[in-house]
C-alpha cells in the first residue's frame, strides 16, 4: 500500500468549494496514467482513459472535497463563531483542531452551557485562534477550515481525517495505475462540492454523458457498540451498494460488480445504507437517466477528525474496481 500517496491525499486542504490544492496533487498523480486531463468550470478534475474499442463509456467518481468550518463571526475577545461546511455532529467537533486556508490552527471548544442533558448544538461552540481581540484575530468571515487528524497506520487499520472521499481519490489513482487494458471509455471524476449537495459529479456527468456510472465513496458499518443494525463490517471486503438514502443501484451495474469480485476471489458485502447518499445519486439523474452503483469503503467514525478504514478492504476496492473495468 502507498501509504505516503494516502497521507498526503487525506491531509491536504480541501474543503467543499476549495479544491485547489487537492486537484493539484491528484492532478500530478493521474496525468501521467491517462491521455487527457481537464478541469470543468466546478472545479472537479476529469481524467479520461481511451478504451481499446467496443466498450461503453464509464464514468467513476471519487469526491475530493471535504467536510470543514466556515467562520461566520468574530467575537469582541477574538473567539471564532462557525458554521459547517458539509454534514458536521458538534460531538466530533469538541477539543478537535481545524486549521484554515492560510495556516492559522485554532482549538475547536463549547461555551460552558446550563442544560447538561441536551446536545450540544454548533452555535454553542467557538474556535479558539489565540487571538485576544476582533481587531487582531487572524481569521475572517467567510475564511474555510480543515479538521487535522494526521495517517496513523495500526495492524491493518488506518485512521486519518478525511478518508471520506480521499480514500475513494485513492482506490480511483490506484485502479488507474493497474489498469493496463480496458474496452471502456473511461473517465475518472474526482469531484467538487459533494459533502455540500453532489454538484461536481452532477455536472461533469453531464459533459461526460455516461453509459454507466459508478462512485467510489465510504460507507458506515454496524459493527460498533449500539451502532444501527447494519450487515458491513470493518476488513470484511468493499461493499457493494444496493440502496443508500438517495439512490437505489441500478441492478445492471450491481451484478457487475458482484461478478467482478466474484472472478477476483476477493470477499465483498452488500450495502444498505440508511441515511446519506454519494456522487452517484446525481450522476444517475443526469440528461436521460445513467445506470448507476457505488463500490464503497467501510468506514467507522465518518465525518469525524478520525476516520478508520482496514487497508485490504482497500486493496480489494482497487482489485474489485480494475477487474469490473476490463470486461
Ligand atoms: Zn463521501
Amino acid at each position: 500500500m502507498n501509504l505516503d500517496l494516502l497521507e498526503k491525499l487525506t491531509q491536504t486542504f480541501g474543503p467543499s468549494g476549495y479544491e485547489d490544492a487537492i486537484r493539484d496533487v491528484i492532478r500530478q498523480e493521474v496525468a501521467p496514467l491517462v491521455d487527457e486531463v481537464r478541469v470543468d468550470p466546478l472545479g472537479s478534475l476529469v481524467a479520461y482513459r481511451k478504451g481499446t474499442g467496443g466498450g461503453q463509456k464509464i464514468a467513476l467518481a471519487a469526491h475530493m472535497d471535504e467536510i470543514g468550518v466556515m467562520a461566520t463571526y468574530v467575537e469582541e475577545q477574538g473567539y471564532v463563531r462557525f458554521t459547517s461546511i458539509g454534514g458536521l455532529r458538534p460531538l466530533n467537533c469538541v477539543g478537535s483542531r481545524v486549521r484554515f486556508a492560510n495556516g492559522v490552527v485554532g482549538v475547536v471548544s463549547m461555551e460552558r452551557r446550563d442544560d447538561v442533558n441536551s446536545m450540544p448544538a454548533l452555535q454553542h461552540l467557538y474556535i479558539d485562534v489565540g487571538a485576544t481581540s476582533r481587531e487582531d484575530c487572524p481569521v475572517a468571515v467567510g475564511d474555510p477550515g480543515q479538521f487535522i487528524g494526521p495517517l496513523v497506520r495500526q495492524g491493518n487499520r488506518l485512521v486519518s481525517k478525511t478518508m471520506d472521499d480521499r480514500v475513494g481519490c485513492y482506490v480511483l489513482i490506484e485502479a488507474l495505475r493497474q489498469l493496463k487494458e480496458t474496452p471502456h471509455e473511461v473517465y475518472a471524476i474526482f469531484s467538487t462540492q459533494e459533502e455540500i449537495g453532489l454538484a461536481g459529479a452532477r455536472t461533469s456527468a453531464f459533459r461526460v454523458d455516461p453509459d454507466m456510472a459508478i462512485s467510489i465513496d465510504v460507507t458506515g458499518t454496524g459493527d460498533t457498540p449500539k451502532a444501527h443494525p447494519m450487515a458491513v463490517e470493518l476488513g470484511k471486503g468493499p461493499a457493494i451498494k444496493v440502496k443508500d438514502g438517495g439512490m437505489i443501484a441500478h441492478p445492471l451495474v450491481r451484478d457487475k460488480l458482484v461478478a467482478a469480485a466474484q472472478e477476483a476471489g476477493l470477499p465483498y458485502q452488500m450495502e444498505i445504507l440508511l441515511g446519506g447518499s454519494t456522487d452517484a445519486a446525481a450522476m444517475q439523474l443526469v440528461r436521460a437517466g445513467v445506470p448507476s452503483g457505488c463500490v464503497s469503503i467501510p468506514c467507522r467514525f465518518i465525518h469525524s477528525p478520525s476516520e478508520m478504514v482496514d487497508a485490504a478492504d482497500v486493496e480489494n476496492a482497487i482489485t474489485l474496481l480494475v477487474t469490473a473495468l476490463r470486461v
